[in-house]
């Protein structure tokens, strides 16, 4: 069974899958950090993908498909998180007839996403935000001590970019997914906790 979780960047996706998976103990799968992950390995590709994230290009479907199928096992509950972000992958996802259960699609307006944008600082894929989710010491990761750090892809003119990709492409999406795929739409411009509340009253209906 798998969940869909779509929103733009900076609605808060990644620290709701968190709080998702502990709730409801699912297996959280997020394409933007297999891809941060597989740029650390220095090959070819990565230096590819690493240029692409950079200037807030999405990573080609072949690739991206080609990397994340072996995470999507079907007998488990999956939280999939940043795919599709195309009709082309959405299509792959329906070719290979994965059981798509429900869409949570979190809404955030511009302005919004990018005043949280601005005070995001990160390590090994976990996010903090200076204004709204401090970390318990100044610019250190709460569990390693690690320096947080702003992401290459969180300047003004390229989240501008990834936000228009991101409409674009969620527009074609969502209509291939109309009237076959319940979507459960939620106000990403509340808090964390209250975010994660309207979030947890419909999955409960879910799992
Ligand atoms: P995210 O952390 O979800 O914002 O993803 C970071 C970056 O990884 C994106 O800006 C893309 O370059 C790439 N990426 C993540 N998921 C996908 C996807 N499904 N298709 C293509 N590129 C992706």
């Amino acid at each position: 069974m798998i969940i869909l979780l779509f929103g733009p960047p900076g609605s808060g996706k990644g620290t709701q899958a968190e709080l998702i998976k502990k709730e409801c103990n699912i297996n959280h799968i997020s394409t933007g950090d297999i891809i941060r992950e597989e740029v650390k390995k220095n090959t070819p590709l990565s230096k590819i993908i690493k240029t692409e994230i950079k200037n807030g290009k999405l990573i080609n479907d072949k690739i991206i498909v080609d990397l994340i199928e072996k995470y999507i096992i079907t007998n488990k509950k999956i939280l999939l998180d940043g795919f599709p972000r195309t009709l082309e992958q959405a299509e792959f996802l329906s070719q290979k007839n994965f059981n798509i259960e429900y869409i949570i699609n979190i809404k955030t307006e511009k302005q919004i996403i990018f005043k949280r944008i601005k005070y995001r600082i990160l390590k090994n894929n976990k996010n903090y935000n200076i204004l709204y989710n401090k970390p318990k010491i100044k610019n250190k990761d709460n569990i390693t001590g690690e320096y947080l750090i702003k992401r290459p892809d969180d300047l003004f003119n390229i989240i501008d970019k990834r936000l228009k990709d991101y409409y674009n492409n969620l527009d074609k999406i969502l209509n291939l997914y109309k009237n076959k795929i319940k979507i459960i739409e939620i106000n990403g411009e509340n808090n964390i906790n209250k975010i994660f509340e309207e979030i947890k009253i419909n999955i409960r209906k879910i799992i």
